[in-house]
């Protein structure tokens, strides 16, 4: 199987630095988009890599929480993330204003490694296109149609799809409560796709991941890859708190750490 260049490489350098907030605005209900500046770091970034960050001079949280890098801009070096709100660090994070210091370290994972495909399919839920937008503007280089399944709850917490727009990606969204788009789930949206010109990439809840794994198997084993969302407390693979069971070369099974081994994996190798 070939592997496209620019996704083959693996970057080992991680970069530790306190930066300041530039922007962090809300975008769609409990989402918000933060901005701020790491010298170097798109220079070692590969699509699908997350940082971890930590609110500084504070115990509380006291560990830091990983993001997916939405945007990683090569002229300004600013990195952007966008999160949803859902517990103590990102409702803490969502009131800080500009100039206010966080801990970043990063890039982090092993980031995208995809086939090279004509027919790159991107499935995600919830917050789940954030680690794309950097994807399909490498996947335009090499792929003749990449598309975004998008699936809310609502059309309230629909953000970012002009973005996806903007590099001339296909955008289809679905909704729970049929507020926008098809009125369902996002695995809906996946329909036959021609096999050995199509490579699927999923991001969200983990119940829906495996929905779209199912899918990638009825229609006809398509390759699938997931990036996981496992909370995990280091990103450096020291801590072991985000392991997942994977099936190995020999056919025994084992856990790896989402924080270094992943987050990206073959679906067909993860144990659901
Ligand atoms: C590689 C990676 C990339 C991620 N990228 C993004 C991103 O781009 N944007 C974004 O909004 N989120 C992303 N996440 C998820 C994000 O890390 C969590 O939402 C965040 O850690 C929650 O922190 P908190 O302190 O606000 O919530 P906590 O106070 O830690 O938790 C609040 C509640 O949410 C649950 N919870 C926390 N984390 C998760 C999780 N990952 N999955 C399911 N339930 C969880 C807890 O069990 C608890 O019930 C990513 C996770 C990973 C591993």
């Amino acid at each position: 199987m070939n592997f496209c260049p620019t996704f083959a490489q693996t970057v080992p350098k991680i970069l530790h630095t306190r930066v300041e907030i530039l922007e962090n605005v809300a975008v769609a209900e409990r989402t918000y988009r933060l901005r701020f500046r790491v010298p170097g770091f798109s220079d070692i970034f590969t699509p699908g890599q997350f940082v971890m960050l930590r609110l500084t001079d504070t115990a509380d949280p006291l560990l830091g929480r990983p993001l997916a890098v939405y945007r990683s801009d090569r002229k300004t070096d600013d990195v952007e993330a966008v999160y949803l709100v859902v517990g103590k660090m990102t409702a803490k994070l969502a009131q800080l204003p500009q100039k206010t210091p966080l801990t970043v370290w990063g890039p982090l994972g092993n980031g995208f490694q995809i086939p090279e495909t004509e027919n790159l399919i991107m499935v995600a839920g919830g917050i789940g296109q954030t680690p794309f937008l950097t994807l399909a503007e490498e996947a335009r280089k090499y792929c003749k149609k990449v598309t975004l399944l998008f699936g809310a709850k609502s059309q309230s917490r629909i953000c970012c799809m002009e973005d996806f727009l903007a590099l001339g990606v296909e955008v289809q969204i679905a909704t729970e409560d049929g507020s926008a788009g098809h009125h369902g789930f996002v695995t809906d949206l996946m329909t036959p796709w021609e096999r050995g010109k199509t490579v699927i990439v999923s991001c969200g809840p983990r119940p829906m991941l495996q929905a779209v794994y199912r899918k990638a198997v009825e229609l006809g084993n398509l390759p699938c890859f997931v990036s996981l969302e496992s909370p995990m407390a280091c990103g450096l693979g020291i801590c072991y708190s985000c392991v997942v069971e994977y099936k190995k070369d020999n056919g025994t099974n084992d856990y790896v750490r989402t924080c270094v081994d992943g987050p990206v994996f073959d679906a067909y190798r993860l144990v659901w």
